[in-house]
């Protein structure tokens, strides 16, 4: 079971990516928990990565792209994976195919930009861990606390509102475009993310198959 996640940041694919891996028992890969925890352990990849996170503009794709298809060549992607935040450009999309991943399908978590905003604001994410909380839809038990290893929750630098217009405007020119892409491809589907985060789960489970 090969799958994409597509969507605008803050639209739930992380959410969503976590909960799919569970249930089919494929790895979650996300480009940027990748990044993020290469800025954490101080590499040269996270601090070329960071100068364009900050800003709310994509990686260049020489940074990103070899990351990824070297990731999916490991053995426990073997049986499938789930990419979340990869592809993110028609030419991210293009070299995938080109390392001959043929994906099943390609999920859109559909949501407005007017709740993508309060999404992104309510955002918390854990210094430890990195698991990932909204203050509103999805509080931890103890506020400012994960749940999971106890460490701090924090507002990601890239999630303050200055940087989050960039990126939904980056997200329009630049990722929106894989939507046709791959409705044309024949593997699109689209969920509707204005739900709560079950009944999205619920919508996708749908999709793949119990
Ligand atoms: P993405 O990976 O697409 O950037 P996340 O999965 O991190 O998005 O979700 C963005 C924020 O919205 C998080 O704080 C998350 O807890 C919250 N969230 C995710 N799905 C939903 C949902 N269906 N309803 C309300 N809040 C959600
Ligand atoms: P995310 O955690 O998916 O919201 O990604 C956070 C940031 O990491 C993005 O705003 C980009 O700067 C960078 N990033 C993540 N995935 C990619 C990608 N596929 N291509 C380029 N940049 C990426």
């Amino acid at each position: 079971m090969k799958i994409i996640m597509l969507g605008a940041p803050g639209a739930g694919k992380g959410t969503q990516a976590k909960m799919i891996a569970n249930k089919y028992g494929i790895p979650h890969i996300s480009t940027g928990d990748i990044f993020r925890a290469n800025i954490k352990e101080g590499t040269e990849l996270g601090r070329k990565a960071k100068e364009y996170m900050d800003q709310g503009l994509l990686v260049p794709d020489e940074l990103t792209v070899d990351l990824v298809v070297d990731r999916l060549q490991k053995e426990d992607c073997a049986n499938g994976f789930i990419l979340d935040g990869f592809p993110r450009t028609i030419s991210q999309a293009e070299a995938l195919k080109n390392a001959n991943q043929t994906l099943d399908f390609a999920i859109d978590v559909d949501v407005p930009d007017e709740s993508i905003v309060s999404r992104m604001a309510g955002r918390r994410a854990c210094v430890g861990c990195g698991a990932t909380y909204h203050i509103k839809y999805n509080a931890p038990k103890t506020e400012g606390v994960c749940d999971v290893c106890g460490k701090e929750l924090i507002l990601r630098d890239d999630d303050k509102a200055e940087t989050v217009q960039k990126r939904l405007k980056v997200y329009h020119d630049q990722t929106q475009p894989l939507i046709d892409y791959y409705k044309e491809v024949g593997i699109l589907r689209t969920v509707d993310g204005t739900q709560n985060m079950d009944d999205v789960f619920a919508a996708i489970v749908t999709i793949l198959g119990a």
